[in-house]
């Protein structure tokens, strides 16, 4: 029963809009022949927390955050409904240790030193980690990410680490309006993901398990359904579900 304070509020919409969110990227995965096959992540970046447990107390799990200091923050008062909490921002290597005992998955994986970072970390807690590698599918400067061309040789040095368990690909899409371009951006990660899990990236060998590297992050508030229909397996969701921010927060941070 959750408590009173973590009712949606008269008025507020939230839980209507996450509702409409999630069935918009269902509608999207049946058309592409994947029904049930998308989970939608919120991003909770600026959400304060009592907001995050109206959506939590009504029974969805999976957020993200990309700030370390948001997410520490609002971990203590989230902790009592569970969530599933993912990393979605770029992590410099003297946070790992704050960020690692609150998180499920990392996904911005994406440079072998901090791989190799975690994984010495993961040994001293005695675990392993879920992890996605992100991939600058656009070309942008400002976004972080392997380039594809940089990717298989990641891909090398994160099989080393035997406490990274790979699930897949994540990326940021292109920052335009030209949606054909951003989906594009959406194919190429699928296309990598697929030569991943079917062993055809040079000197990567195939998993030993194909079934364990299926993730696809990739699909914001503006463009989800696309990278739906491209194959995403995941779409992280902030300001469809939670109404724009009232600063613009940017999705990458300066480097690590
Ligand atoms: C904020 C954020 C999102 C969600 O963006 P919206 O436009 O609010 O849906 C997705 N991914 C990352 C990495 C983000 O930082």
């Amino acid at each position: 029963m959750p408590a009173e304070s973590d009712r949606a509020a008269p008025g507020d919409a939230v839980l209507d809009r996450l509702a409409d969110v999630t069935a918009r990227a269902e509608q999207a995965a049946a058309a592409a022949g994947r029904p049930g096959q998308v989970r939608v992540l919120l991003a909770t970046k600026t959400v304060p927390a009592e907001r995050i447990r109206v959506v939590l107390a009504a029974g969805h799990r999976l957020i993200g955050e990309n700030r370390v200091q948001e997410l520490v923050a609002k971990a203590d008062d989230l902790a009592d409904l569970d969530p599933r909490t993912h990393f979605i921002g770029h992590l410099q290597a003297n946070k790992v240790n704050a960020v690692l005992p609150l998180v499920r998955c990392l996904e911005t994986v994406d440079d072998a030193a901090f791989a190799r970072r975690l994984q010495d970390r993961l040994e001293v807690l005695d675990r392993t980690l879920d992890v996605l590698v992100q991939v600058n599918v656009s070309g942008e400067a400002s976004k972080s990410g392997v380039t594809p061309e940089g990717l298989p040789a990641l891909l090398r040095a994160v099989a080393g680490f035997d406490r990274l368990r790979l699930r897949g690909l994540m990326t940021i899409g292109l920052n335009s309006p030209d949606l054909e371009a951003v989906r594009a951006g959406y194919r190429t990660l699928r296309v990598l993901r697929d030569r991943l899990r079917d062993g055809g990236l040079p000197g990567v060998p195939a998993p030993v398990d194909p079934a364990s590297v299926t993730e696809l992050s990739m699909g914001m508030s503006g463009d989800y359904e696309l990278a739906v229909a491209e194959g995403a397996t995941e779409v992280r969701v902030g300001a469809a579900v939670f109404g724009a921010r009232a600063q613009p927060a940017p999705a990458e941070q300066p480097g690590r």
